[in-house]
């Protein structure tokens, strides 16, 4: 089968190109079209409700050519429930549409939907949130259900995407927590863990408690049913999305969605394999399912079909849904072709769509190495594609898996390199000595829009649980020292900056570095944190207020980098220090001056000529005038850093 799914014979007989997929409601009919070219036989099924009871109706769809079973039902079919009976190679199986934009409770069934009612009142005028260059985003990466879920949060839709609509929400003391909280940091878009329709919380028993990630998707078109109100009716899921989406745009914030398309929650039940078996995934060499995912299984984004499904589903979401960014999961076992075909039709929707993903695979996979959206070929991949910059999350805080190895905040020599490597945004620099970075020996962007900086996500230690990992021994004064050093590092680099939901007041998972299952009080955001630790917070509130109003930050492309940005010469090593010249990508200040320092003492560093303005230093972030530098020089905080301009 392999051999037969990989030739241009299957291709050019059977690739499908139209974009009528699923099922097309009108309200005097409802065309069904589903791709299955091995199938001798296809029923549709009708149902009243998403679970239970038998079918109303089940009629034998029509073969046409490419593969294509069709059929029109001419009567208002709106809110009807409904699956395909397909049988291939004698087995017959029954599954839901791959293109169903509307499911009952646990998306076991597909449902005839009539999008138009979907929409809250005012989406048809609903916007993207502008964006003049994709290094202008700061994005934060959140859960649906740790935003509201606590105890503290304020929050009455907990756990919902109706949650993340709430305004004047506050926490037990006083403070803003959820939209108002976002807000108030000023992140310029939230990027959601997996909100499509996943497998592992049984959305039929949501009085019990149940948690997950969502990395095992079921049905890729549809929003998650325990995350709405009711999941039982299919609209209710689309509606309280789009709910969701609009009140964020209506405050300014951008939606980026956590897409899995490099897998699927089920292998051999899966409602891919019912329909075309094998089909949609890659073979090992022994013609097993491969699994480059670590998960069972790895889809074939190499194969026209699903190359196809990939972009419509991906396109259904941004038209649909107005979505601002998709953020691939394992993007690494996805093609090159793919993602740049991606990028090119999400450009004739809107080029503001933000695209980046993880650069790697989980495991080894048939995929040629040549070919893969990996970190190494970023430069193959179209410029407004990036990859997540592991160089800089373990150059900075040291690595994601062995525990105690610390990185250049928290006391590991060496890192220089590759601190000034997350600076230029893994871009080429004539300053830097590429064999001293942590992993890759050369610039993997072509230019900053290409590089996703940060120091911690959903996977792995929190933050400040990696820290007390490393530095048990210090005090909690010191450790928030490095904390806020980290993020400082990854909000005044070049790039894209991202941070994981909760770092801005110390968020812990208590040291579980795997929390994909783990219950809510493990998960949760714990908004009273935010109180305790207000200083941490408004420490990165103010450095993402000087990020937005100085576009030196922000250099869109790698020649302005080079031409602007300079590295200085440090009294100390574990010191990292550079300038900015020249109105940089046109900024008010004439020069900025950016300096770090990794080591427990502070440093005096001679500055260039002219009147400094020091705007951070290591407790105060922004963009007042906190102190001038008259002497010519200036002290460098132990485990801190200074921000400096010069007019
Ligand atoms: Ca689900």
């Amino acid at each position: 089968m392999k051999e037969l799914f990989n030739s241009k014979e299957f291709e050019e007989k059977y690739h499908y190109d139209k974009n009528d997929l699923g099922a097309t409601y009108l309200r005097e009919k409802t065309m069904f079209k589903v791709w299955s070219p091995l199938a001798s036989n296809v029923d549709l099924l009708l149902y009243k409700t998403g679970e239970d009871g038998q079918y109303v109706e089940k009629t034998t769809m029509v073969q046409e050519e490419k593969g294509i079973w069709a059929i029109e039902v001419e009567r208002d079919l709106k809110n009807i429930y409904y699956t395909y009976e397909v049988t291939v190679n004698g087995i017959t199986n029954e599954a839901v549409d791959p293109y169903a934009k509307a499911v009952g409770v646990n998306g076991n069934r597909a449902m005839v939907v009539d999008l138009s009612e979907t929409n809250p009142t005012g989406f048809d005028n609903d916007k993207r949130v502008e964006l003049s260059n994709p290094t202008d985003a700061i994005i934060y990466e959140l859960h649906v259900r740790d935003v509201s879920i606590s105890d503290n949060s304020g929050i009455s839709n907990k756990g919902k995407f109706l949650g993340l609509t709430e305004a004047g929400t506050r926490s037990s003391q006083g403070e803003k927590t959820g939209l108002d909280h976002i807000k108030e940091l000023g992140v310029t878009h939230v990027h959601l863990l997996p909100s499509f329709d996943y497998c592992s919380v049984d959305e039929g028993k949501l009085n019990e408690k149940q948690y997950n990630w969502g990395y095992d998707p079921q049905n890729y078109n549809v929003p998650e049913g325990s995350y709405s109100t009711n999941p039982f009716d299919g609209t209710v899921r689309i509606k309280e999305f789009k709910e969701m989406v609009k009140v964020f745009h209506d405050n300014g914030i951008g939606v980026i969605l956590d897409v899995v398309y490099n897998h699927t929650g089920l292998t051999e039940d899966s409602l891919f394999n019912k329909i075309v078996p094998n089909y949609y995934y890659r073979q090992n060499s022994e013609g097993g399912f491969s699994d480059g995912a670590a998960c069972f299984n790895e889809t074939a984004s190499d194969r026209s079909m699903f190359r196809k499904y990939m972009i419509d589903s991906i396109t259904y979401w941004a038209k649909e849904y107005h979505i601002d960014g998709f953020r691939f999961d394992l993007m690494g076992l996805h093609d090159i072709d793919t993602m740049n075909e991606i990028r090119k039709e999400l450009d004739k929707i809107d080029s503001n769509i933000l695209m980046y993903g993880e650069g790697w695979t989980a495991a080894d996979t048939p995929l040629l190495e040549e070919k893969r959206a990996i970190k190494k070929n970023v430069p193959k991949l179209h410029e407004r594609i990036a990859a997540f910059n592991d160089d800089i999350r373990d150059g900075v805080k040291g690595h994601v898996f062995y525990k105690e190895e610390a990185g250049f905040v928290n006391g590991k020599e060496g890192m220089e390199e590759s601190v000034k490597f997350g600076i230029v945004a893994a871009t080429s620099h004539p300053e830097i000595d590429y064999s001293k970075i942590i992993y890759s020996r050369e610039p993997w962007a072509k230019e900053p829009t290409q590089t996703v900086n940060y120091v911690s996500a959903h996977d792995n230690f929190t933050l400040w649980d990696k820290i007390t990992e490393t530095n048990p021994g210090d005090s909690e004064e010191i450790r928030i020292k490095m904390d806020m050093l980290s993020n400082f590092i990854v909000l005044t680099s070049q790039g894209i900056p991202f941070i994981h939901a909760g770092e801005e007041f110390l968020r812990t998972k208590f040291g579980d570095e795997n929390s994909f299952k783990s219950p809510d009080n493990i998960n949760q955001l714990d908004w009273e944190r935010k109180s305790k630790v207000k200083e941490v917070y408004e420490y990165y509130k103010g450095l993402i207020e000087l990020r937005k109003a100085h576009p030196a930050f922000r250099m869109t492309n790698s020649k302005d980098i080079q031409n602007h940005l300079s590295f200085m010469v440090m009294p100390k090593e574990n010191m990292v220090g550079y300038m900015i010249s020249d109105n940089a990508n046109g900024d008010i200040w004439k020069s900025l001056l950016i300096i770090l320092n990794g080591n427990r003492e502070g440093y005096e560093v001679t500055l260039p000529d002219g009147e400094w303005s020091i705007v951070v230093n290591d407790k105060v972030a922004g963009t007042k005038v906190i102190d001038k530098a008259v002497s010519g020089k200036v002290s460098v905080p132990p485990i801190g850093a200074l921000v400096l301009y010069l007019e």
